[in-house]
C-alpha cells in the first residue's frame, strides 16, 4: 500500500483519541488522525490545528496511506466490538510489519484473541492501559503497552515522550507479550476501586465518629496529603468534600445520591483473581460496596427493619481518632496493593509474561488515577527483591503497616460496635491477620471435606495423602 509521512496515527477521536493526538501532535509528531464520522476529524483541525502537524483523512485507505513504515496506528475507540470492526476495517490496507495499538480499555482475554489473529498476518498488535482520563490523554498519561519487544522497539520512544513523567522518568514501560498491558491496566483500576472505597470508607468513619462536617473532613484529607498518603485521589477528595453546590448551598458530597455505579473492570478483575485463586479481597470488597449501594429494594426493605443494637458514636479524644483512621488507611491500602500486585505475579506466571513488578509501580506513579508518593515504596520494594513473595512483607511495609496494626485494629472494633459499614478496611485487616496466621481452620475445613466427600487431606506430622473412614463415627 501507499505510505506517507506521519510517524504516528490515530483512529477513534471521542475525547480520549481527541486528546492522545494533540498530545503527540503538541510533542512535534505528524500526526495522520482518522474517526468514523468525519465531523469529529474535522473538528479536531479547527479546533486545535495550531498545535502542530495533522493529515486529516476521510477513508480508512486514506489513513493508512498517510503513515511512514512500519506504520503506528492507535485506536481508540469504544471497547468491544468497535475494537473488533476498526481493526478488520484497517487489516487489508497494512503491511507487514505494521503495528496496530488497542489504546482502549479491553478485557484483556481480548487483546490475546486479537493479538493471535493479526500475528498470523504479520502485523504487530500492542494492547496498551492507557490510564489518566481526559486529562492524562493530553498532558501524559501512564501507559501500559503489551505486544512483541519488537513493537517497543518502534512505540516505545514516540509512547514514553508523550507520557507523564515523574523526577524525569517516564510513565511508560514495555509491560509484557499480548494481553498483559490491558491486564496491568484492569489491576491497576481494581486498584482503583479499593483505594476509592477505601478512601470513602475513612471519611464515613471520620463523618461518624466525630460528626464532622464535609468540609472539616476535607480538610483533614487535605492535611493527609502532606504525607504517606499524598496522592491523586486523597487530594480530588479534599476537593469534592469542600465543594458547595451551588444550586442548594449544600456541601456537595450530601447532595449526591449514595448509589456507585462501575463500567466494569473492577467486575473483571475480581473475576480473575476468582479464576487465578488470589484472595483479592480488598478490589472485591470495593467492587461489591457498590453493588451494595445500588440494591434499591434490599436498602429500603432493611431500613428501619433491620435492628442495630449500636450507641451513638462520641469520640473523645479527636486528635488521637484522626490519627488512627489515618494509619488505618494507610495499611488497609498497602493491602490492597499488595493484593494486586500478588494478581499481576500470579497472571504473569500462568501467561508467560514475565511483568517487572517494580517496574509497573513505577509507571503508576505519575499520569493514572492512583498516582502517589508510596508508589515509589513498592518500586524499592520489588528492587531489593524481584520475587517478593508478599509486599507487605517487605522491610519497610513491615514498619510502616506494622505501626499502624493497634490503630488498625481500634478502627475496625469502633466501626462493628457502632455500626459503620468498613468492608474494606475490615476485610484488609481480616487478611493481614489470616496471612500472618501460625495456624488456620483451614485444618477444619480439609476435615470436613474428607469427611463429606473423601477429599482426603494431608497432616502436619507425616508425608502423603491420607483418607480417614468416617462412617463408623456417625
Ligand atoms: P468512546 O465513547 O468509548 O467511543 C467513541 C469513539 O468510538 C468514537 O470515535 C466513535 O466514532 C468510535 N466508534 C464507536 N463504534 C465504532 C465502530 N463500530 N466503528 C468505528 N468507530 C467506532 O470514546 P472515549 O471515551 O474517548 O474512550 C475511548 C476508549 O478509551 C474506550 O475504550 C475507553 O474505555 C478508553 N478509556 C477511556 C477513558 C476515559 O476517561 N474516557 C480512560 C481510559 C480509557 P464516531 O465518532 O463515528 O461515533
Amino acid at each position: 500500500s501507499a505510505t506517507g509521512t506521519a510517524e504516528i496515527g490515530v483512529t477513534g477521536l471521542a475525547v480520549m483519541g481527541r486528546n492522545l493526538a494533540r498530545n503527540f501532535a503538541r510533542n512535534g509528531f505528524t500526526v495522520a488522525i482518522h474517526n468514523r464520522s468525519f465531523a469529529k476529524t474535522q473538528s479536531l483541525v479547527d479546533d486545535h490545528g495550531d498545535e502542530g502537524t495533522f493529515v486529516a483523512s476521510e477513508s480508512v485507505e486514506d489513513f493508512v496511506a498517510s503513515l511512514a513504515r512500519p506504520r503506528k496506528i492507535v485506536v481508540m475507540v469504544k471497547a468491544g466490538a468497535a475494537t473488533d470492526a476498526v481493526i478488520d476495517e484497517l487489516v487489508p490496507h497494512l503491511d507487514e510489519g505494521d503495528i496496530v495499538v488497542d489504546a482502549g480499555n479491553a478485557h484483556f482475554p481480548d487483546t490475546i484473541r486479537r493479538e493471535k489473529a493479526l500475528r498470523a498476518k504479520g502485523l504487530h498488535f500492542v494492547g496498551s492501559g492507557v490510564s489518566g482520563g481526559e486529562e492524562g490523554a493530553l498532558l501524559g498519561p501512564s501507559i501500559m503497552p503489551g505486544g512483541t519487544a519488537e513493537s517497543y522497539q518502534w512505540l516505545g520512544p514516540i509512547l514514553e515522550k508523550i507520557s507523564a513523567k515523574v523526577d524525569g522518568v517516564p510513565c511508560c514501560t514495555y509491560v509484557g507479550p499480548d494481553g498483559a498491558g490491558h491486564f496491568v491496566k484492569m489491576v491497576h483500576n481494581g486498584i482503583e476501586y479499593a483505594d476509592m472505597q477505601l478512601i470513602a470508607e475513612a471519611y464515613d468513619l471520620l463523618k461518624q465518629g466525630l460528626g464532622a462536617s464535609a468540609a472539616e473532613i476535607g480538610q483533614i484529607f487535605a492535611d493527609w496529603n502532606t504525607g504517606d498518603l499524598e496522592s491523586f485521589l486523597i487530594e480530588i477528595t479534599a476537593d469534592v468534600l469542600q465543594h458547595v453546590d451551588a444550586a442548594s448551598g449544600s456541601a456537595f458530597v450530601d447532595i449526591v445520591l449514595d448509589r456507585a455505579e462501575q463500567k466494569g473492570t473492577g467486575r473483571w478483575t475480581v473475576q480473575n483473581g476468582l479464576d487465578l485463586g488470589v484472595p483479592i479481597t480488598g478490589i472485591a470488597e470495593a467492587t461489591f460496596a457498590r453493588a451494595l449501594s445500588g440494591s434499591v429494594p434490599q436498602r429500603t426493605a432493611a431500613l428501619g427493619t433491620l435492628p442495630a443494637h449500636t450507641t451513638d458514636w462520641q469520640v473523645e479524644d479527636r486528635a488521637a481518632f484522626i490519627e488512627d483512621v489515618r494509619l488505618a488507611l494507610y495499611a488497609s491500602k498497602v493491602v490492597a496493593y499488595s493484593q494486586g500486585f500478588d494478581q499481576i505475579a500470579a497472571a504473569s506466571a500462568e501467561f508467560g509474561w514475565d511483568i517487572d513488578r517494580g517496574a509497573m509501580a513505577r509507571i503508576w506513579r505519575g499520569g493514572c488515577i492512583i498516582r502517589a508518593r508510596f508508589l515509589n515504596r513498592i518500586t524499592e520494594a520489588y528492587e531489593r527483591n524481584v520475587d517478593l513473595p508478599l509486599l507487605l512483607a517487605d522491610e519497610y511495609f513491615t514498619g510502616a503497616v506494622g505501626n499502624g496494626v493497634p490503630a488498625w485494629r481500634r478502627v475496625v472494633a469502633g466501626a462493628a460496635l457502632h455500626g459503620v459499614p468498613t468492608p474494606a478496611f475490615s476485610s484488609s485487616l481480616a487478611y493481614y491477620d489470616g496471612v500472618r496466621a501460625e495456624r488456620l481452620p483451614a485444618a477444619l475445613i480439609q476435615a470436613q471435606r474428607d469427611f463429606f466427600g473423601a477429599h482426603t487431606y494431608r497432616r502436619t506430622d507425616r508425608d502423603g495423602t491420607f483418607h480417614t473412614t468416617w462412617s463408623g463415627d456417625r
